[in-house]
């Protein structure tokens, strides 16, 4: 299964030497079919311990009803505004859906930095920042004549009673500011919108990143039912049969689940798989034992678990000479980006060379051809942890369904999968290979996460019409 192994058919033998003291060394890392079958059956149980009302309470993966009830039926119209914050960058969007009859989105969106302070402090003031966004988009667009609906795309994990309410259970990623744990961050925002004044709109939806990813993806291919993220952070949500969701009333049609899979392993399920870099990760973090499975695989940690495992090979004197820099002991310094690069197709060492230069190394031919390695394990390993547990996902969407085969699109968005040059070939490789009854087509849903606002405000507006009717 492992492209990783074949490479080294085309080196020489000192070359292939030195692929082989980074396999010895990284063994951990290097999963095998076996292993991906076990950590798929684990997820699988793990869905099923947090769609059930009896466990539901100490599930790590908490499976949340988004309130989503059906994906896109071509019907949707109109013109929306969009929030998107959470992901790589915080983003403000006006979407037209299908304005002309024909199945046509058409957006305009500007991004706006976020002051890291404002991921540590108040979260009013981090909400006030993102309503003056709001705001500076309104007048620079000209839009601020007729009230507008808007989608809040927030991608934290949030419990939701209704489509417009979300409570965040915790913060990811970067984010902890203070005073947002435990309150309703759709509430939140409404307050920051009037503080700020002269904005005309009405907050009709909270959507996580993975569910706007699988409506946009569905307002064009009806088969996508299953929406993933391989960016910053990490998660997936699918179409769940509403019988087996104990936390909502109801058993006829479908619901939404947002999976929360980041959260996977903070029980202790994956504790066989999780290697010392990974606790080092872990601990260094903002949020220690949470996010266990999210900091094996999202784009946030990536590059950092290759600059510990660098830095201990150094130490160990099996790179540099035995040599490290300021910068490689530096937090930070080695990052997502930089692992793309060096996995590029042709300039691949060339790149490796220039960016180990740039942390004060000197590194030989063979420290180069190392260190790549080393690159494609962790990535690789981060594309093989998301396959087991989408492949958990479509086997649990098959057998809902009474299928032999199922056929399915799975909508993907995030910088990780967007930019990574063999990222996207593995992970469709070992999905297909570990749920072969399953006819999968992945689509890369550009900007997937905030257009996905629209939709799912699209048809929450038409909801709150007929009730008033
Ligand atoms: C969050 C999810 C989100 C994912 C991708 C995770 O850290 O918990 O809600 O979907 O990142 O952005
Ligand atoms: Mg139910």
């Amino acid at each position: 299964m492992f492209a990783v192994h074949l490479l080294s058919f085309y080196f020489s033998k000192l070359q292939e030497d030195q692929i082989k003291k980074v396999d010895r060394f990284l063994y951990a890392m290097r999963l095998s079919d076996d292993q991906l079958v076990d950590i798929s059956a684990r997820f699988r149980a793990g869905m099923e311990k947090g769609l059930s009302s009896e466990s539901n309470a100490t599930a790590a993966v908490k499976m949340l009803p988004t309130h989503v009830l059906s994906t896109p039926d071509g019907s949707e119209k109109g013109e929306f505004l969009a929030l998107d914050l959470g992901g790589s960058k915080f983003k403000v969007l006006q979407v037209k859906v299908s304005e002309n009859g024909k199945r046509r989105v058409e957006m305009e969106s500007e991004t706006y930095p976020i002051p890291e302070e404002l991921l540590n402090g108040r979260g009013t003031e981090m909400f006030d920042h993102v309503a003056e966004s709001l705001k500076d988009f309104l007048q620079k667009k000209h839009i601020n004549q007729k009230r507008k609906a808007l989608g809040f795309t927030f991608s934290f994990p949030c419990g939701q009673s209704k489509i417009d309410e979300g409570v965040l259970l915790s913060w990811s990623k970067n984010y902890k500011a203070r005073g947002v744990l435990g309150t309703n961050v759709v509430q939140s925002l409404r307050q920051a919108i009037d503080r700020v004044g002269g904005i005309n709109v009405d907050v009709l939806a909270l959507v996580n990143d993975t569910v706007g990813t699988m409506m946009t993806c569905g307002y064009d291919d009806q088969r996508c039912e299953v929406g993933v993220i391989i960016g910053t952070g990490t998660n997936a949500c699918y179409m769940e049969e509403l019988r087996h969701i104990d936390l909502v009333e109801g058993d006829e049609g479908r619901m939404c689940i947002n999976t929360e899979w980041g959260a996977f392993g903070d029980d202790g399920t994956l504790d066989d798989f999780i290697t010392h870099f990974d606790r080092e990760i872990d601990a260094a973090s903002t949020n220690p034992g949470k996010q266990l499975f999210e900091k094996m695989v999202s784009g946030m940690y990536m590059g950092e678990l290759v600059r510990l495992i660098l830095l201990k090979m150094a130490k160990k004197g099996l790179l540099f000479d035995g040599r490290v820099s300021d910068a490689l002991r530096t937090k930070g310094k080695f990052q997502t980006k930089h692992i793309t690069l060096i996995e590029q197709y042709k300039d691949g060492l060339k790149n490796t060379r220039e960016i180990l230069t740039e942390l004060g190394l000197s590194p030989s031919a063979d420290d180069c051809l190392a260190v790549q390695h080393v690159s494609t394990i962790v990535s690789f390993r981060s594309a093989n942890l998301c396959a087991a547990a989408l492949a958990a996902i479509l086997t649990r969407i098959r057998e809902n369904r009474k299928l032999k085969s199922l056929r399915i699109t799975v909508g993907v968005d995030g910088t990780v999968y967007r930019t990574h040059p063999q990222y996207p070939k593995r992970l469709h490789k070992v999905v297909r290979q570990l749920v072969p009854e399953c006819h999968v087509r992945f689509v890369l849903s550009e900007s997937g996460s905030s257009k996905g606002a629209a939709m799912v405000t699209a048809v929450a507006q038409r909801l709150a019409a007929q009730r008033r009717e």
